[in-house]
């Protein structure tokens, strides 16, 4: 059972899209969204062109529809995360402009009931449950560590007190034992209520230098890294997966005739490192020799789950209200650019 979910997702570069509902206080009547298919077909409408003329077609492996739970995007998610415990590294990722649901997809809202819980939590617990059915095969080790780039540094999110402002180094070559931050704190977890307490402590450091949390929440990348090492009782041959989980910065552009200093940076970096991760997973699709991941930290943070055997799946989120459209449209075309 798990091997053939494993095997339907073979291919290394999935691209999900994620419509986010109206909220209360939107016009409903507004809808850039026209269509939505079966078999992944996104049928969006420019709101200034009414008709033919406006329309377009986005193919992805999946669209799930402003009505689509929690639980029915993990459903699709679970099998990648399954194969961390068989020696993969995986790297799942939200796309989109602020607002769009990226942080709802990847943790959930504010204060989530269980219901609520987005991929990270729903990711974790799972590996508990499949590791403890194991449990007289094999032992399980899991380690967590969550880290947040903004402008182009990379910061512990677990850290206690000085540590968690410093600047962290990234290896760019491969390490035997998977990690690109080797300074990053690394904590060990044992169940889901572990996982939830450390992601109190990730919130809690993020906002520290904030001016407000949103804002800057929007303006970095934050990535949790779970690490699996699992040995064989019987042989005692060990095996290691990791598992990235990505909410990355909003990816609306930025008019420069209206931003300066400090915002202007930051929305050059942020810039930067979202058009490198493109890149890389254009690259990658290419199968080019050369992928170029170098080029941002945060490409160099994900280099060892993104390519070779590594796992990679996108959530394209969408927030389907006519004034977003230019922004949903330029998510659109980053996506179709790779998938
Ligand atoms: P982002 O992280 O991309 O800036 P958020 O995840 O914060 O966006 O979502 C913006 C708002 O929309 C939040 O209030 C969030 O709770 C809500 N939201 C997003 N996606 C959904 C969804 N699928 N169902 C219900 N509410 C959602
Ligand atoms: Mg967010």
């Amino acid at each position: 059972r798990l091997y053939n979910e494993v095997q339907e997702l073979k291919g290394n570069i999935r691209v999900y899209c994620r419509i986010r509902p109206f909220l209360p206080g939107e016009n409903r009547k507004q809808s850039t969204i026209d269509y939505i298919g079966e078999n992944g077909e996104l049928l969006v409408v420019n709101p200034s062109k009414p008709g033919k003329d406006g329309q377009r077609m986005f193919k992805f492996n999946k669209v799930f529809g402003s009505t689509a739970t929690q639980e029915q995007v993990f459903l699709d998610t679970r099998p990648l995360v399954r194969s961390v415990l068989d020696g993969y590294n995986v790297c799942i990722f939200a796309y989109g402009q602020t607002g769009s649901g990226k942080t709802y997809t990847m943790t959930g809202p504010e204060s989530a009931t269980e219901k609520e819980w987005g991929v990270n939590y729903r990711a974790l617990n799972d590996l508990f449950q499949i590791s403890l059915s194991r449990r007289d095969t094999y032992l399980y080790e899991v380690g967590v560590q969550m880290v947040e780039i903004y402008n182009e540094q990379v910061r512990d999110l677990l850290g206690h007190g000085s540590s968690q402002k410093k600047t962290l180094g990234v290896l760019t070559t491969s390490q035997p034992n998977g990690l690109a931050v080797p300074d990053a704190s690394m904590l060990p977890v044992k169940a889901t209520s572990d996982v939830l307490d450390l992601m109190q402590i990730g919130h809690g450091n993020r906002a520290v230098s904030a001016t407000t949390l949103n804002e800057r929440s929007s303006r970095s990348h934050s990535i949790l890294t779970v690490h699996v090492r699992g040995t064989d009782l019987k042989t005692g041959t060990t095996l290691r997966g990791s598992l990235h989980l990505v909410d990355l910065a909003g990816s609306e552009r930025v008019d420069r005739s209206e931003v300066t200093g400090d915002r202007l940076k930051e929305a050059q970096h942020i810039n930067k490192s979202l058009s490198a991760l493109g890149d890389v997973i254009f690259a990658l699709s290419q199968k080019t020799a050369h992928v170029p991941y170098r080029n941002s930290k945060l490409t160099q943070v994900l280099q060892s789950s993104l390519g070779g055997h590594a796992k990679t799946l996108m959530f394209v989120q969408i927030n389907p209200d006519t004034g977003s459209f230019s922004e949903s449209l330029s998510t659109l075309k980053f996506a179709e650019r790779v998938s």
